[in-house]
């Protein structure tokens, strides 16, 4: 049964254009024009992009979001093709109506080649809609989910058109690789932690006959061959030590982060980590100069992984500044947030290093173990924050860390249990 069309004036002024004067023409184009534009309000008000093509993928109208989401701009209307402009489309549209879209092997809905240079195919062997995701790489990447489908009015003299939708679904791609992420870290964590437990017991008694030697070793009348084997005990037991510390940290970074829900005032839990860092502070010539208001909004968190957060940040600005210097500390909030900066002025990262310095075991320090950031980028996403940094090699590096204030973080939590 074709759909119920409800008559408008404009319809009934329409079905009668054929008698009207020229003053009653002109006020039908008057009120048709009025009617495209309130249309074109309305589609530009919606947050998916919806974008209208002929056959030959001419984009014919875009509304807001489509232009925003695939980089459309106004004089691309009527002259552009949709997978010209979206190279990744070309076999998605190419599968719904058999058109030639240059871009190789043309594959329809199901997977199977479709033939690229034939006319579009009968009707009723088009698929007669098609969803997919695709990955949109400018003006920036997004995941966007497409829906095509062929519009079943057909003006005269034209041939068929197909209405495009788009929604940005970059955010929930986002959540979704998060979760996957957690759950591989979830199932790796046991195995993990039992490996490094197994490995703390052979390391112990390696450590107990190292003692034993060298305790042997001391008995002995001195003599270059036992100082030889003295030296190797000592590099052995220094090693032994590196292993152990690693698998602390180890344990430490993979073990499952369900942050507490208390109140915390950043300030204080800084104060912490600074009086633990003082003497280290003293030692390299650094200053830490904190600038902070007293009535920052408290966030909600887990104080132990918070001062975790502040310890490793703070160690790693420490580290960076061997010729000494000042480290800034700095807070905002807005009526969500609660942002606090890290500032040195130390050795900066190398900018092929900045996108893997959350990897864990990725270190650039002889002694270091690459865990302290992938902690630190756990423990804020268990609290529903972020992390930032911004680095230039040779002048320093920020670190930006985004709280969500109580408020926020116990809204965000319903959600995620709804
Ligand atoms: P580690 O400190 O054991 O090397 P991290 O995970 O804490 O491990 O840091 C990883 C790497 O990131 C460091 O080796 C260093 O190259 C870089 N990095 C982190 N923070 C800074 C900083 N503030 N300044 C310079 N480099 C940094
Ligand atoms: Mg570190």
């Amino acid at each position: 049964m074709p759909p119920l069309k409800r008559q408008s004036p404009l319809d009934r002024l329409l079905g009668r254009a054929d008698n009207l004067d020229s003053a009653s023409l002109a006020i039908l184009a008057q009120r048709l024009a009025g009617e495209r534009d309130l249309l074109e309000t309305v589609f530009n008000t919606i947050q998916e992009g919806v974008l209208l093509m002929d056959a030959t993928g001419v984009v014919e109208y875009a509304n807001d979001a489509a232009a925003v989401i695939i980089g459309l701009r106004a004089e691309d209307w009527g002259k552009v093709v949709l997978w010209r402009l979206v190279p990744c489309l070309a076999r998605s549209v190419g599968a719904l109506f058999g058109a030639d879209t240059g871009t190789g092997p043309v594959v329809n809905a199901n997977g199977a080649p479709a033939s690229a240079k034939s006319a579009p195919p009968p009707v009723e062997t088009v698929a007669p809609a098609l969803t997919q995701e695709i990955e949109v790489t400018y003006p920036e990447r997004r995941f966007v989910r497409l829906h095509m489908s062929r519009l079943h009015t057909q003006s005269a003299g034209r041939g068929p058109r197909f209405v495009v939708i788009l929604r940005d679904v970059t955010a929930e791609r986002r959540r979704t690789e998060e979760l996957v992420e957690s759950e591989r870290a979830a199932a790796l964590s046991p195995l993990a932690a039992g490996l490094a437990h197994e490995l703390g017991n052979p390391l112990n008694s390696i450590n107990l006959h190292l003692q034993v030697i060298r305790r042997q070793l001391a008995k002995l009348d001195p003599s270059p061959q036992g100082e030889r084997i003295a030296d190797s005990a000592r590099v052995c037991s220094e090693e032994v030590e590196r292993l152990d510390a690693l698998i602390h940290n180890f344990l430490g970074a993979i073990r499952p982060v369900s942050p507490a829900s208390a109140e915390i005032r950043l300030l204080d839990v800084i104060a912490e980590v600074l009086a633990l860092l003082k003497k280290q502070c003293e030692d390299l010539g650094v200053r830490v100069a904190v600038n902070v208001r007293h009535d920052l909004p408290v966030v909600s968190g887990d104080h132990d992984q918070l001062k975790q957060v502040f310890f490793n940040l703070l160690k790693n600005a420490m580290e960076a500044m061997d010729k000494g210097g000042v480290i800034d500390i700095a807070a905002e909030s807005d009526d969500e947030f609660v942002t606090v900066s890290v500032r040195d002025c130390g050795a900066g990262i190398e900018r092929e290093a900045v996108s893997r310095i959350f990897d864990p075991f990725f270190t650039t320090k002889s002694g270091g173990h690459g865990l302290g950031m992938f902690v630190v980028s756990r423990i804020l996403h268990a609290h529903g924050g972020d992390i930032a940094v911004e680095s230039t090699p040779g002048h320093g590096t920020t670190v930006t860390v985004r709280l969500p204030q109580k408020h926020r973080r116990f809204r965000v939590l319903a959600e995620k249990t709804e």
